[in-house]
């Protein structure tokens, strides 16, 4: 029998559930019968809003936000929409006639759309819950009970086994620190925002997308697919209704892991989906990750990086290189940039780009900077004493330094420890966009008279704009910018224009990256005398770098 047909019969005759039809020019009509026990007269003088006024006190909070959502929910295409089968349910204890409570289903299937998107025509059936399902109810939402595991890989096999033509995933979710959260709006809040979560979800997840709380602030939630975007659907939808709550900012971080096997174990991908989860903490732009085949390995070989790191730099298998800076125009070498390689005894010559990022994650990268830092001096002072007319190297400093000022005592000491003219120590910084943060660590090298290069410009987040009022000296321009720009002539013209209005409001220029004769003399042409890259040589132990200097 058709929802109509159920909804007619159920308005002239007895049913087991209670139905509540409406439709925008009639308003609602109640069924006669169904649910004896409950009390139904609110329902029949309000409607829906009916409700409030039977329901417990402590589901008040969901049922207002179920009734908002309902209300909202055809105008806001996200929220219910796209709705498989349009329909959606929430559980409610409601008060009977005789003052008890029963947990009841409350379930809204929409009947007609117009264009508008706006609901005209529903129905309501208000039924009573079983035991099990009040009892897989209590599971999911008990957030300390050890059972949640056990209960969502029942239900999950369940649900798996009724739909063996689909593809099945676990999405892992929490709240970026949420630690923070408790700490600055205190734990009252973190628990509402973490019953929010259960209520929405509850209230958005088809019946057959199972979830649960695993622990403090992280999420299970199970789901059918065909294709994969679905599942980018599926987080978009839990990421906009559940982020935002009250105004408090707070991030999600999703893992997913698709169910390859089903006769394997389901806690395999869920730790899958743990697994890629935590791969983003400290990943600012990427809030999902799917599991992949290949991110056991690259954890074991992290663990290996980190394991080793410390013993490596004890063990002086970090290596300061340098890489020229060329004045095009006379064909010299004016400076240098200093690059770090991990000589490691077993793999070899191991590139920067391997390592650095990690070390920028777990903070190691403030200790290997300040070596390579040092070894800077180290050559420059080298220079001095072999009699050779020094020339300044740039360091790179690692944003992770900027957060606070004592870097600057770090390069201080240092200066004065091998006694150098801090005018042969250059600063290399990649501008991006929380710039804020690190302002206070770019005016105190300013005031300690550092020459600072902005590195990367025009990569990512620094522009033109940028450079209005900046603290910095020199601008290094991205070989990506380069090599980009330069194959088409509006894009030479883009370059042309960086340069001399770069130039206009005094700051001298270093371009990166130059792999050619053709891009050295159009740099030159344009007014960026200084050129680093491959053209003219590749990063190289010093040893190397002072045969060159000499020619
Ligand atoms: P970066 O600071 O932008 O350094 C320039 C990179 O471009 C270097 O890669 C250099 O070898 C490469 N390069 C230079 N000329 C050319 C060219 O003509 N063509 C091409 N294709 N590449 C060119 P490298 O040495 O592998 O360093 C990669 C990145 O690692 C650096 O980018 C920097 O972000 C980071 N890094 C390197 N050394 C250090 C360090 O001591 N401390 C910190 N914090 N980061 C470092
Ligand atoms: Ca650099
Ligand atoms: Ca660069």
């Amino acid at each position: 029998m058709g929802l109509r047909e159920k909804v007619a019969e159920a308005l002239i005759s007895d049913t087991d559930d209670f139905f509540i039809y409406w439709d925008y020019q009639t308003g609602w009509k109640c069924s006669g019968g169904g649910c004896d026990s409950l009390e139904k007269e609110p329902i029949r003088q309000k409607g829906m809003l009916g409700l409030l006024d039977i329901v417990q006190d402590d589901d008040r909070e969901i049922c207002s936000l179920f009734l908002d959502r309902m209300q909202q929910g055809s105008k806001d295409a996200n929220v219910f929409q796209p709705l498989p089968g349009k329909r959606f349910e929430v559980n409610l204890h409601l008060r009977n006639v005789d003052n008890t409570y029963t947990y009841y289903r409350i379930e809204c299937h929409i009947l007609k759309e117009e264009e508008t998107g706006i609901m005209h025509r529903g129905v309501v059936e208000i039924m009573p819950l079983t035991q099990e399902e009040i009892y897989r109810l209590r599971l999911a939402e008990n957030i300390t009970n050890d059972k949640n595991p056990q209960y969502f890989a029942g239900g999950a096999a369940e649900i798996m086994a009724s739909q063996p033509e689909k593809r099945f995933a676990l999405i892992q979710f929490d709240v970026a620190k949420f630690k923070v959260i408790n700490e600055q709006y205190g734990e009252d809040v973190g628990d509402e925002i973490l019953r929010f979560f259960i209520h929405t979800l509850k209230i958005i997840l088809r019946p057959d997308q199972l979830y649960a709380r695993l622990t403090a602030d992280v999420f299970m939630v199970l789901t059918s697919y065909t294709q994969e975007e679905e599942v980018y659907e599926l987080i978009g939808k839990i990421d906009q209704n559940l982020s935002g709550y009250k105004g408090i900012p707070y991030t999600l971080f999703f893992g997913v892991c698709e169910v390859k096997d089903r006769s394997q174990k389901l806690r395999k991908y869920g730790d899958g989906a743990a697994f890629a989860r935590q791969s983003i903490k400290g990943d600012a732009l990427n809030h999902i990750a799917f599991y992949r085949d290949d991110m056991k390995q690259q954890a074991k070989t992290q663990k290996i990086v980190e394991d080793q790191m410390e013993h490596a730099l004890e063990n002086h298998e970090f290596v300061m290189f340098l890489q020229p800076k060329y004045s095009i125009s006379r064909n010299r070498i004016v400076g240098a940039e200093a690059l770090v390689r991990w000589i490691h005894p077993e793999r070899g010559t191991i590139p920067p780009n391997d390592f650095v990022p990690l070390f920028e994650k777990n903070g190691f990268v403030i200790k290997m900077d300040q070596y390579i830092w040092e070894e800077a001096c180290k050559t420059i002072r080298g220079w001095m004493d072999a009699g050779v007319e020094p020339i300044p190297i740039s360091v790179n400093v690692s944003r992770r330094h900027l957060k606070d000022g004592r870097f600057v005592q770090v390069l201080d000491d240092l200066v004065e420890k091998y006694s150098i003219e801090r005018r042969y120590l250059e600063i290399e910084i990649t501008e991006t966009v929380d710039q804020g943060q690190t302002q206070a660590g770019i005016d105190l090298l300013k005031e300690h008279g550092y020459t600072l290069l902005m590195d990367d410009f025009g990569s990512g987040y620094s522009s033109l704009n940028t450079l209005k009022d900046t603290q910095f000296d020199v601008i290094k321009i991205d070989r990506y910018f380069l090599q980009d720009f330069v194959r088409s002539e509006r894009g030479q013209k883009i370059v042309e224009h960086t340069i001399r209005m770069t130039r206009a409001i005094g700051l001298e220029l270093v371009a990166e990256g130059v792999e050619n004769q053709e891009q050295a003399l159009f740099l030159s042409r344009c007014g960026c005398d200084t050129a680093q890259g491959y053209y003219y040589a590749k990063p190289m132990p010093v040893e190397q770098f002072n045969e060159r200097l000499k020619e």
